[in-house]
């Protein structure tokens, strides 16, 4: 059988800053992100499986990506832990879902943690491609298996 990559699009808005940065994002302030999640591996040939053909069933990827990153980043403001301790109490204070990273939540940050969180919880015979996170209409970053061995 051939071995086949499948894809999956997200799409969630999420806030954050980048402490010290030399530009405009150092301040809080929003992307419409589009996270693409490619996994690879051989169709299910098992004919008395209800997954034949399948590499994985696209809503059981959907329920992975869904539950540990669209659902907990949607609208949430995403920082840096190394950011002023008082903005940190007081954003706390103010945020309903905020979500203090030990990482610049770059988008290549970014796009490595997701890829971390969704390997994890991937079925034993399929593995995670990559994955390319938009940050904006013209810029993205891309994590790809074959970069990170
Ligand atoms: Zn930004």
């Amino acid at each position: 059988m051939a071995k086949i990559r499948i894809t999956k699009m997200y799409d969630f808005e999420m806030a954050h800053m980048l402490k010290d940065y030399d530009g405009p994002c150092r301040n809080i302030h929003g992307h419409s992100y589009k996270l693409f999640v490619t996994v690879t591996g051989i169709p299910i040939t098992d004919k008395n499986s209800p997954k034949k053909g399948m590499v994985m069933d696209f809503k059981d990827l959907k329920a992975i990506v869904k539950d540990h990153i669209v659902d907990r980043f949607d609208h949430a403001l995403v920082i840096n832990s190394e950011a002023d301790p008082d903005m940190i109490t007081s954003m706390k204070k103010h945020t309903e879902n905020l979500i203090v990273v030990d990482y610049q939540p770059t988008s290549e940050n970014l796009v490595t943690n997701f890829a971390d969180i969704i390997k994890s919880h991937l079925p034993a015979n399929v593995e995670l491609h990559n994955l390319r996170l938009w940050e904006t209409a013209t810029s993205y970053s891309e994590w790809f298996a074959e970069d990170n061995l």
